[in-house]
């Protein structure tokens, strides 16, 4: 006799998640807790009962590329829930495609979990019922080994050109301890690189007063310092130190106290600092935090603590009043700062954002133009960097494996510790080892470079 149960089969959710690293950090909340609800995730379209689009509302040029996916999961399957930063803008969504079934604003993960059930009700059972450690179910959309490590939503900031403190509210800091758990959780199941992540990361506790929490019998507070000396204490089920890179820090004084935690190799020596601009006139009509003079003088000063540490800045040129001695004060500042990584963007008014009133928009061509002569700047800047680096030993993480070519050989992909995954360069390997895989460590021999890559091959 057949005793077995035959299981209900599990509802499966397509997703399609655009935006920012900090998006798939909520895609991947979603779909963690949605398989934890029984659900099973679809590779297609076709699949799917229910296609989730977690979008991105940034800039109008995002918005429109959200409603495009919005109208290819429409045109494919048919059954739609809008999450993400421009669920916010509901009737927008809804004008253009009035089939979706249901639109939830960014992190309201409670909301986007009510309505998958609601839309493609969960199979009961007592075997799909089952609720499973998070650290053994994680679906990771980025790669198994490195993972965002998200700390905060919000901001308190109010910049002229940014709307996220409309869209994500003040700042709401994570606890620490909850942080650090996920972090430890994150390395014991393989990841090898964490991406500390926030709109602020520099402000981190700041809404808790920096509260501090008991973790592993000390005492820690919910601050960017005390975090980033937690985060370097932790090892690899090899026993290797993790990489621990730090994004979106504001140059606030107390940063300078992660750089000896840089140079002590507890913490990956390098910094995303958005800058955005150099001129003061600018950077005060943009509002920014932490505008000060001496940004040079503490880089410098960062730099004789930790000499291989990698600064990245993103930077916008033809802000609303930006002059030519602004911008020239902006491409002396690059030539004196020496940044390791640059992106530069054209200004874009984003709908509901202050500095589309601000007086003086530069016109469309000199914004090319000038976008033109600071990448110009920046990647000479950075090909003489990289040029410096052929014939040295350094450490990277291989990301993709290739295939053995005609001779036999096998090429890798990789990145140093100056390279950020998604934004930064890359390091190329040729004759790696046939054992090698992603998410290994390994030390190479640095033999050529242009002015985004490194080309080299194992030490
Ligand atoms: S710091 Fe400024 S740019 Fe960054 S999220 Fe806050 S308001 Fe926006």
């Amino acid at each position: 006799m057949n005793t077995a149960t035959t299981l209900p089969e599990a509802k499966k959710i397509g997703m399609v998640s655009l935006g920012c690293p900090k998006a798939l950090v909520d895609s991947e909340r979603i779909l963690t807790r949605l398989r934890a609800d029984g659900y099973a995730m679809s590779p297609d379209y076709a699949g799917a009962d229910v296609v989730l689009v977690n979008t991105c509302g940034f800039l109008d040029s995002a918005k429109e590329e959200s409603l495009q996916a919005i109208g290819e999961a429409i045109a494919e399957n048919g059954r739609v829930i809008v999450t993400g930063c421009m669920g916010e803008e509901a009737d927008a969504i809804r004008a253009a495609h009035p089939q979706v079934l249901a639109v939830t604003g960014a992190h309201q993960y409670e909301q986007v979990v009510e309505a998958v059930h609601t839309h493609a009700p969960p199979s009961q059972g007592p075997f799909v019922d089952l609720i499973p450690q998070p650290s053994d179910t994680d679906i990771k959309l980025t790669p198994r080994h490195y993972s965002y490590l998200k700390i905060s939503e919000g901001c308190n900031h109010s910049c002229a050109f940014c709307i996220i403190p409309d869209l994500r509210g003040k700042l709401a800091s994570r606890r620490i301890d909850a942080v650090l758990r996920e972090a430890e959780k994150l390395v014991a199941a393989g990841t090898k690189e964490l991406l500390v992540i926030s709109q602020d990361t520099s402000a981190y506790g700041v809404d808790t007063r920096h509260e501090p929490r008991d973790w592993k019998g000390r005492e820690v507070r919910a601050h960017m310092t005390d975090m980033a000396r937690e985060l370097g204490q932790l090892r690899t089920p090899e026993g290797e130190t993790p990489w621990t890179r730090l994004h979106y820090v504001y140059p606030y004084p107390h940063v300078d106290a992660v750089i000896p935690l840089m140079a002590e190799g507890l913490l990956t020596p390098y910094l995303d600092i958005p800058f955005q601009h150099a001129s003061p006139k600018v950077l005060k009509a943009m509002k920014r935090p932490a505008n000060e003079a001496k940004v040079l003088e503490r880089l410098k000063s960062w730099r004789e603590i930790c000499p291989e540490i990698a600064i990245r800045s993103s930077f916008v040129v033809g802000f609303p009043g930006e002059t030519e001695d602004d911008f020239r004060y902006l491409l002396d500042w690059l030539e004196e700062a020496q940044l390791d990584r640059v992106g530069a963007f054209r200004f874009e008014p984003v709908e509901g954002a202050q500095a589309n009133a601000l007086p003086d928009h530069v016109p469309e061509e000199i914004k090319e133009e000038r976008f033109a002569r600071v990448m110009e700047v920046t990647e000479r800047i950075s090909a003489a960097k990289l040029k410096a680096k052929v014939g040295k030993v350094i450490q990277v993480i291989v990301d993709e494996v290739g295939e053995p070519d005609e001779d036999g050989d096998i090429g890798a992909t990789a990145r140093s510790q100056a390279d950020a995954p998604e934004i930064d360069g890359a390091v190329y390997l040729r004759n790696v080892a046939t054992t090698l895989k992603a998410g290994d460590f390994v030390d190479v021999t640095v033999e050529d470079a242009d002015a985004h890559d490194l080309f080299g091959v194992p030490a």
